[in-house]
């Protein structure tokens, strides 16, 4: 449980010990029993200990029961964890939940209603049938598509979640897969490059040899593609990538991991948007020094991007700031509040 700063949710992991299901990448299995429960007791000390230093922002702030499976869980204690939260409700926001597309119907959103429940997210994780059932997700695209109705109509805000890379997908059906999300107009997406642990399905496969992972640059190249289709459709991709976690680290046996994965994709969007603006404009004025030596006459060109995008738009490591270098320029980053997302204009400095 955590209360990072104060606008941040009140976090609760609820594991989904016993969890009759198997899905390919998930490790809760070989710690199933191992994993501490949270009581209402807890739910009660975190919402207190976030008060403290949140004070009035908890106003913008959710206890959040994450972990996947919320309403999956046993009935009386997952009422039970929503009752220690419900005495919580003139003070925060509302209350969010992360669960599974077949767990979901009238009944139970009915009973999350009541206790100030007002965002729903699913681990859609694939729209295709194939992936869906190859990775033992236990559920099929349809059912997505069911609850993700179900909880739109019914009021709620809903959340998609889902992942690149699975057993048998390919970069392909993974768009595929953002396309059916996005056509399902979430209000927020998440999307997880699949990471393989050990002691998971995933991981006898990948071991085997059965189990290729993409690499981590096409992984990039479909995220960012991912989140400027996502973007162009304001649909808000609240989280790009896996969380940091020493299991994740101490466990990790391939897949694409980066604990800025997020800064990566958006400064690939910058790059594409930084080529597309020098197409056809490379500074070729060349001179020759008194010894013969030839060297290029660099002009000043100033790149204005939206506020607060400036080191994003620079690059990792200055990649995009290296870019324009080498087309002959001295870049000059600057914020224009008028440009948006990964909006670029060049203004050459004569
Ligand atoms: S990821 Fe799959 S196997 Fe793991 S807890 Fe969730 S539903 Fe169960």
């Amino acid at each position: 449980m955590s209360d990072k700063n104060k606008r941040s949710n009140v976090a609760v992991f609820v594991p989904h010990n016993g969890c009759p299901h198997m899905c390919s990448f998930c490790n809760q299995r070989s710690i199933t029993g191992q994993q501490y429960q949270p009581t209402p007791q807890d739910v009660k000390d975190a919402a207190l200990t976030a008060l403290k230093t949140m004070g009035e922002f908890s106003k913008d702030s959710e206890i959040a029961f994450f972990g996947g499976s919320f309403t999956a869980i046993d009935r009386d204690y997952m009422v039970s964890l929503l009752k220690a939260a419900y005495e919580f409700h003139d003070v925060f926001k509302g209350v969010r939940i992360s669960t599974r597309p077949d767990c979901i119907d009238e009944e139970v959103l009915d009973l999350l209603k009541s206790y100030n429940v007002t965002a729903i997210e699913l681990g859609a994780q694939s729209m295709d049938d194939q992936v869906l059932s190859a990775n033992n997700r236990g559920h099929s695209a349809e059912q997505v598509e069911k609850a993700s109705k179900l909880i739109k109509e019914n009021g709620f805000s809903l959340g998609l979640q889902m992942m690149t890379g699975l057993y048998k997908s390919t970069l392909e059906k993974d768009m595929e897969t953002a396309l059916k999300i996005a056509a399902l107009q979430p209000d927020t997406v998440r999307i997880y490059p699949t990471v393989i642990m050990k002691n998971t399905a995933l991981g006898d496969l990948y071991l085997g040899g059965e189990y290729k992972p993409y690499s981590f640059e096409d992984t990039v190249k479909l995220c960012s593609d991912m989140l400027k289709l996502f973007m162009e459709r304001n649909i808000k991709v609240i989280r790009l990538g896996l969380h940091y976690s020493e299991e994740l680290l101490r466990d990790r046996l391939a897949g694409a991991y980066h604990p800025a994965f997020r800064e990566i994709c958006e400064s690939r969007c910058f790059l594409e948007n930084i080529k597309a603006a020098f197409d056809g404009r490379e500074n070729l004025d060349i001179r020759t020094l008194p010894d013969g030596k030839t060297f290029i006459k660099r002009k000043k060109v100033l790149i204005n991007v939206a506020k607060g995008s400036v080191s994003k738009a620079v690059g990792q490591s200055g990649a995009n700031k290296k870019y324009i270098f080498e087309k002959g320029y001295i870049p000059v980053f600057k914020e224009d509040e008028n440009l948006k997302d990964f909006d670029v204009k060049i203004q050459i400095l004569e």
